[in-house]
Parts: C-alpha cells; sequence; structure tokens
C-alpha cells in the first residue's frame, strides 16, 4: 500500500473547487459520463487497431444510486488505469490543470455562467461529494488499484481485488449534496446531459413485456422481463450521413429531442463540416408565430455528443435563433466567456457557414418546389425577414426568394412584382408603388376600393415588416411602400381615369371652408379629389411616413427611441363627384349641413377603425334616432 500527499501547491484545493464552481454543481456527473465514455471509447480503438487481443463486447455505463448508504457508482468496462495510471493522471496530471485554471482565472471565475464549460474533469465530484473512491482494472495484465481520498490533499492508493475490466467511482455524497441521492434528480441530470452520448448509459432496470407462449389465453397475462434501462441513444440521427436517413427519421429524432412538441417540423437542414472546422448537427425550421421572444433558445449545443447548452448566442446568428436541432462541434471553445466567443474567428466562421447553409436550403426548396414553399410562407417568413434585415449576405440571397404574398392569396417574389406591375402602379415620379394591407379586415373598404381600380394588393403583416419595407426603398431603386390607407393611392390613378369634377372652383372653395368648420379639428387635413360616383364620398387616409415611424417606434426598432410621441395626422379625402358631397353643398340650413358633414367624417372614420368607445357609443345612438 501507498500513501502520499498529492501533488500540489495550492493547499487545500477543495475548498476552492467547491467555492469556484458552487453554481454547476451538476455537471460532475456530465464530467464521470465523459471520462467513462473516453476510457470505453479508447478500448474500441486499441482493440479495433489490434493493439490488445481483447473482446470488446458490448461495453456499457452505469449509474447506481445507493440512498442508504449516500453513495453514487460510476461504473464502466472501458480501459481502465494501472496503479501507475492512477498515480500520473488522477494525482499529478489533472491537479495541474486545476491549479493551472485557478491561477488564471482566478478573478473571472467569479461570473460563475463560464465555469462549468472549463470542464474540471474529475475533480468536480468534490463538488457533491466528502469521499471519492477509484476502483479501477487495466485492460493490462496487471492487478486493479483503489484510490481514496476525503478531500483534503492526502490520498491513499493501494491493490484491489477487482477482476473484471474498467473503472469504478464512488462518491460518497457530501450532507449539503443529497439532492443527488433522488432518483429522479439524476435520471433528470442523464436525459439532460447524456441523452445523445456513443456509449449505452444503464440507470436502473424496466419491466419488458415478453411475447405470450404459443397457446397462451387470451386472459394470460403477458410475462415480463427484467431489462436494463438505457437512458441515452447513443446513435442519434445527425452523426449519421443525410443519406442513411428518410424524412421519418429526421422527424422522429425531432420528436426525440422535445418530446413536448406536437407540432411537426416544416423541414430540415443537415450540417456536415470537417473544414475548416468540424461541426455536423441537424437543423429544424418550427412553425413560428409573430412572438419572436418566446420561441428562443431551443437549439441544443454539443460537444461529442455531450450537452452543453441550449443558449447558442454568438455561435448562431441571432435571427436563426428561432430554429430548432442540434449543433455539435468539438472547435467551438467552449471555456470561454460569451463576449470572447463573439470576437472568435472560428465562432465567427460557423455562424457564416451556418447563415449560408440555411439560405441554400431555402433556396433549394425555392426551386424545386415552389408550391410547397408558399404554402409553408406565412410559418417561415419571420425568421427570413428578420435575417434579411439584420444580415447582408443573407438579404443577398433571400431576395430571390423571399415572397410577397397578394391580399387573395397568391405569391410574388420581388422581382416578379415589379415586372408585373410596373406598366401600371407607379406615380407621377414613375416610382413603382406597392400597395399592401396590414389586415384583411380592419382595411377591408380600403382594400376593396384599390382593387376596384385595378390595383394589386399585397398582405404584408408580420411585425417587423415595416423595417423590411424600410430596407427595400433604401436598397432598390425607385420603388416604394403604401399602405391601402395611406395617401399613396391619390397618386396612382391613372391617367386616362381622371375624372373631371362637377364642382366649380368657387363652390370647391365654399364646401372646403363648409367641411372645415363642421369638423374644427386639426388632425385632418381636408382634400377635396374628383373621383368616380360610385367611390366613398369621405375617406380617410393616413400618411405612410408618419404610420409608419409610428408602428417602427412600438416595435422598438432600429434607433428610432427617444422620438416622443407622433402626432395624429390624417387626411380627409372628399369625393366632390359624390352624390352626397353635392347634396351636402346644397343644404341652406347650418345646422343640417353640420350633421351631414359629421355624420359623414364619422362613417369615414369608422371604416378606418378609428371611431371608438364613447365617440361610437354616441354614433350608434345617433344613428338609430336618423332611421327611426
Ligand atoms: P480529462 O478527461 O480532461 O483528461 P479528467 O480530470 O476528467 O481530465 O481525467 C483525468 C484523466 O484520468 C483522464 O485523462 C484519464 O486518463 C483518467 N481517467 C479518468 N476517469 C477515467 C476512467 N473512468 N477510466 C479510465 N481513465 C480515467
Ligand atoms: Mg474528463
Amino acid at each position: 500500500m501507498a500513501t502520499g500527499k498529492i501533488n500540489v501547491s495550492v493547499e487545500n484545493i477543495f475548498p476552492l473547487i467547491k467555492k469556484f464552481l458552487y453554481s454547476d454543481h451538476e455537471i460532475f456527473l456530465r464530467e464521470l459520463i465523459s471520462n467513462a465514455t473516453d476510457a470505453t471509447l479508447k478500448l474500441k480503438h486499441i482493440t479495433t487497431i489490434g493493439e490488445a487481443k481483447i473482446d470488446y463486447g458490448n461495453p456499457l455505463i452505469e449509474v447506481k444510486i445507493d440512498k442508504e448508504g449516500k453513495k453514487i457508482h460510476v461504473i464502466d468496462q472501458g480501459v481502465g488505469m494501472t496503479e501507475e495510471e492512477v498515480q500520473k493522471y488522477i494525482n499529478e496530471i489533472a491537479f495541474s490543470g486545476a491549479e493551472e485554471f485557478l491561477d488564471k482565472y482566478k478573478d473571472s471565475a467569479k461570473d460563475s455562467g463560464i465555469i462549468g464549460h472549463f470542464g474540471l474533469g474529475f475533480y468536480s465530484a468534490f463538488m457533491v461529494a466528502s469521499k471519492v473512491e477509484i476502483i479501477t482494472k487495466s485492460y493490462k495484465d496487471e492487478p486493479a488499484a483503489h484510490w481514496a481520498c476525503d478531500g483534503s490533499p492526502n490520498f491513499t492508493l493501494k491493490k484491489a481485488k477487482k477482476t473484471t475490466r474498467g473503472t469504478e467511482i464512488i462518491l460518497h455524497i457530501a450532507d449539503d449534496s443529497t439532492e443527488f441521492l433522488e432518483e429522479g434528480k439524476i435520471g433528470n441530470l442523464l436525459r439532460k446531459y447524456n441523452k445523445f452520448m456513443p456509449i449505452p448509459i444503464k440507470f436502473g432496470t424496466t419491466t419488458e413485456t415478453l411475447p405470450k407462449p404459443e397457446g397462451a389465453k387470451e386472459e394470460d397475462p403477458a410475462p415480463t422481463k427484467e431489462a436494463d434501462n438505457i437512458i441515452n441513444n447513443p446513435n442519434p440521427a445527425w452523426t449519421k450521413q443525410p443519406t442513411e436517413l428518410s424524412d421519418e427519421d429526421y422527424k422522429g429524432f425531432y420528436r426525440e429531442l422535445y418530446p413536448m412538441q406536437f407540432e411537426e417540423p416544416l423541414f430540415h437542414i443537415h450540417l456536415n463540416v470537417d473544414y475548416p472546422f468540424n461541426l455536423t448537427g441537424i437543423l429544424y425550421f418550427p412553425k413560428l408565430t409573430n412572438d419572436l421572444n418566446t420561441q428562443k433558445d431551443r437549439i441544443q449545443l454539443y460537444q461529442n455528443q455531450v450537452f452543453v447548452t441550449d443558449n447558442v448566442e454568438g455561435i448562431v446568428p441571432e435571427f436563426l435563433t428561432m430554429l430548432r436541432g442540434v449543433i455539435d462541434s468539438p472547435d467551438i471553445p467552449l471555456n470561454v466567456s460569451r463576449s470572447y466567443l463573439q470576437a472568435d474567428g472560428a465562432v465567427k466562421k460557423i455562424s457564416t457557414y451556418i447563415t449560408r447553409k440555411v439560405a441554400d436550403k431555402l433556396s433549394s426548396l425555392f426551386k424545386n418546389s415552389r408550391e410547397d414553399f408558399e404554402a409553408k410562407w406565412n410559418d417561415i417568413k419571420i425568421v427570413i425577414e428578420y435575417g434579411m434585415l439584420s444580415e447582408d449576405k443573407f438579404f443577398e440571397k433571400a431576395d430571390k426568394f423571399a415572397l410577397y404574398p397578394t391580399v387573395d392569396g397568391a405569391y410574388y417574389t420581388f422581382e416578379e412584382l415589379q415586372e408585373k406591375l410596373k406598366a401600371n402602379q407607379t406615380d407621377k415620379d414613375d416610382k413603382l408603388v406597392l400597395l399592401y394591407a396590414s389586415n384583411k379586415e380592419e382595411q377591408h373598404s380600403y382594400i376593396e376600393a384599390a382593387k376596384a381600380k385595378g390595383f394589386e394588393v399585397l398582405l404584408l403583416d408580420s411585425p417587423i415588416v415595416s423595417h423590411l419595407m424600410q430596407k427595400l426603398e433604401t436598397s432598390k431603386e425607385k420603388i416604394s411602400f403604401a399602405r391601402v390607407d395611406a395617401d399613396h393611392l391619390d397618386n396612382l390613378i391613372k391617367k386616362e381615369d381622371t375624372q373631371i369634377s362637377k364642382l366649380s372652383d368657387e363652390e370647391k372653395e365654399t364646401l372646403k371652408t363648409d367641411i372645415e368648420t363642421a369638423i374644427n379639428n386639426k388632425s385632418y387635413t381636408i382634400q377635396l379629389e374628383a373621383m368616380d360616383s360610385s367611390s366613398s364620398p369621405f375617406i380617410i387616409t393616413e400618411p405612410e411616413f408618419m404610420r409608419r415611424m409610428k408602428e417602427m417606434q412600438q416595435s422598438g426598432g432600429g434607433g428610432m427611441f427617444g422620438m416622443g410621441n407622433m402626432p395624429e395626422m390624417y387626411n380627409l379625402v372628399v369625393n366632390t363627384n359624390h352624390e352626397l358631397v353635392s347634396e351636402i353643398l346644397n343644404t341652406k340650413t347650418a345646422k343640417k349641413k353640420e350633421r351631414l358633414i359629421n355624420q359623414s367624417l364619422d362613417l369615414a372614420r369608422l371604416s378606418k377603425g378609428l371611431l371608438k368607445g364613447e365617440e361610437l357609443t354616441k354614433f350608434i345612438k345617433r344613428s338609430y334616432e336618423m332611421v327611426k
């Protein structure tokens, strides 16, 4: 038997480890299982290359809880260690790593969020254990070794009786960590960190139902058998080649990742690179709602099939954090802070690669199955629009497949729209005006009016689309967007359609003054227009610029803060060719004239959705009086 002092210059390193790592105690299990996995994979490697003439078999890693004895056992059937190796790897090397860590990061370690990624390895066991034992038998023909350490720098190392190959780690759980003796707690940790690790992990047993023997009666119970409960899938879909996987396999894997998610993903993107960095993974486009924030943080980051985090900020560009799935890369530096991560060159390349893959996938979907792409557009547009706003590289590609649906359900790309509309939807400066509605119900009368004039009306209803319009207007030549209830519509009236006003200039002056006096409201600018007699007599429009500024202010976009509240500003367009307008002009009694004007104004406001609350109640009351 040997006894000795662990080679460490920092006296009492354990209280330090405990202190520095307090926030992330649970990672001890991930570290021990990673070591067990490494040991098993090493064995696999040396048997494959023929260095050891032993049968690899079907090794397992087993996790056992001994609640009464207050112990957790992690048992593997891997390479094991000789006494000499324990001396070297556990007593010397590991400690030097820990010492270096503490030295280098004694200031930044306060930022406990980064600690878990350091992988303090084996010694993280002391975060939850007051004493740790290693009983290990190497695959080499040498006696087993038994190492024990009670949290002081003193250890014991002696020979052991173990005859089977592999390592058993025994944690004597400390009094302040007894939560880790709960089966539910350990089960959850295993499912969180080790769900896709490459070696099967056994935790407890399950009861398996066997087929009934021949001749068994209907009412006979089926026989059962106790079986190992394997908690992980050692061969998750992302580790396979896309050619090996069917559509069903991808959907199945999605359910495995998100068991509580009943909606199927719309499509997937298989990531697979090995140069200039290593990265595999599968990303899924889920159906997205307009609520941007609730859907983040669903992508899981793995390192060699070990779960690391579901916060992929910095690795995946912001607009893609709404996607789901898995990214696995040994090349993402996990042992550094987030701000460093964002400046890291390798990470930038990864982010660029992912953006490109997503754009290429969307582009091929668009080209190869446009109908399907159109059907999915409403569920994916938010990601695409967000991406077009935030990443110029993505904009360049997406500009060719981003769709602009009409209120009647046709879908056009920007280029197609330009081609289709350039003949009859330009204003007097020869600018193409893209009319759109943001709500089919609320803007119904305006949509109808625009359609009656032969204009195409788009339906653009995502919460960030006004930012995108702004971007398109500045990046494209001679185009502008105008909502159907905006003032632009007036400029769009085709020359050949121009109506002659029935009213003389003098009559127009009188009418204008009458209306201004009757409504007595500075928010309305009166505009007299000679329109078709079947168009509404009064129409309220809102300057596009003002409305969009207001909207962008509300959605908190690009530097719009601090502009204060925008004033209400409307145009009241009066159709001088409408019969009611002539009647207003010719009414002799001032009272009746005022009533006609205000009732008409209220109808126009109702149509624009501006009549609410007390005013609406009064309006309804007044209308009943009139029809009575
Ligand atoms: P790392 O895993 O990063 O090398 P650790 O502190 O986790 O650091 O482990 C130190 C070393 O101890 C390992 O490199 C390995 O040689 C040895 N070791 C730890 N656990 C086992 C195990 N279950 N089986 C065999 N060797 C092990
Ligand atoms: Mg390790």
